[in-house]
């Protein structure tokens, strides 16, 4: 089996609820969405980056793995594109007992499914309408995979937390109502953490509205939290 990946280097997690943690991002190529605040656009084509057995992969990865690295995160692009593939390197770095992390949109439930076993921290991340992860039409089939891998997630008992990233765009009433989707399905016991992440650079929300949104969130889950990309004020990749 053959991998691409786009590339590989350690930085500081910027997002979430890791951030601040030494990490060694391994980022996959290929992502057919299209999501306007996209920051890794370069990623998007399948063929773009570099095509490497699996066994070559897992040397990259072993000779950029500095010491005392928190975690290891599969991103992209969209690392379910390439789910078999992430399967494999993933339970290469579990036998190291380094942490597994996935950033994902969980757009299909079979792809998740199979990568579940060798990820240990899942950040879910849920798209809103006004992103244009998809045209309209096709949204809530996606919506309706995402939450279905938040609910595996769950009751395979990993470390799961939400991410949504908002922008000057999003609609109160369509973030109410994914928001009322996300906590029919599990309880506030259930997860990690709930991130509300500002677009950066492109449609950035008022600090009105963000907070319009934690407002929206915080009678489900007191824990929320607005947290911008952090490893942009560093500037670290
Ligand atoms: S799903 Fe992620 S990688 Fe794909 S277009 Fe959206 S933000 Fe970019």
């Amino acid at each position: 089996m053959k991998v691409r990946l786009f590339e590989i280097f350690t930085s500081v997690e910027g997002e979430g609820i890791l951030y601040g943690t030494k990490t060694l991002f391994v980022r996959l190529a290929g992502c057919p969405f299209t999501c306007f605040y996209c920051d890794t656009k370069e990623s998007l084509p399948l063929d773009s980056g570099t095509e490497y057995t699996i066994e070559n992969a897992n040397q990259l990865i072993d000779s950029n793995l500095k010491e005392q690295t928190y975690k290891v995160n599969f991103t992209g692009g969209d690392p379910l594109i390439q789910h078999q593939a992430v399967a494999l390197l993933a339970k290469h770095i579990q036998e190291k007992k380094i942490p597994t992390y996935l950033e994902s949109s969980c757009f299909d439930i079979d792809r998740f499914n199979h990568v579940l076993p060798f990820i240990d921290i899942i950040k879910i991340e849920f798209k809103t309408k006004d992103s244009n992860f998809v045209d309209s039409n096709h949204y809530e089939k996606f919506i309706d995979h995402t939450l279905k891998c938040l609910e595996s997630s769950v009751k395979s008992k990993k470390t799961t937390f939400i991410k949504i990233v908002v922008s000057s765009k999003t609609k109160p009433n369509e973030f109410q109502e994914l928001t009322n989707q996300i906590f029919t399905l599990i309880s506030k016991n259930n997860i990690d953490g709930f991130i509300i992440q500002p677009s950066y650079g492109v449609s950035e929300p008022s600090l009105d509205l963000l907070l319009e949104l934690y407002d929206i969130v915080y009678p489900h889950y007191i824990d929320v939290k607005v947290v911008p990309q952090l490893h942009k004020f560093i500037g670290a990749p």
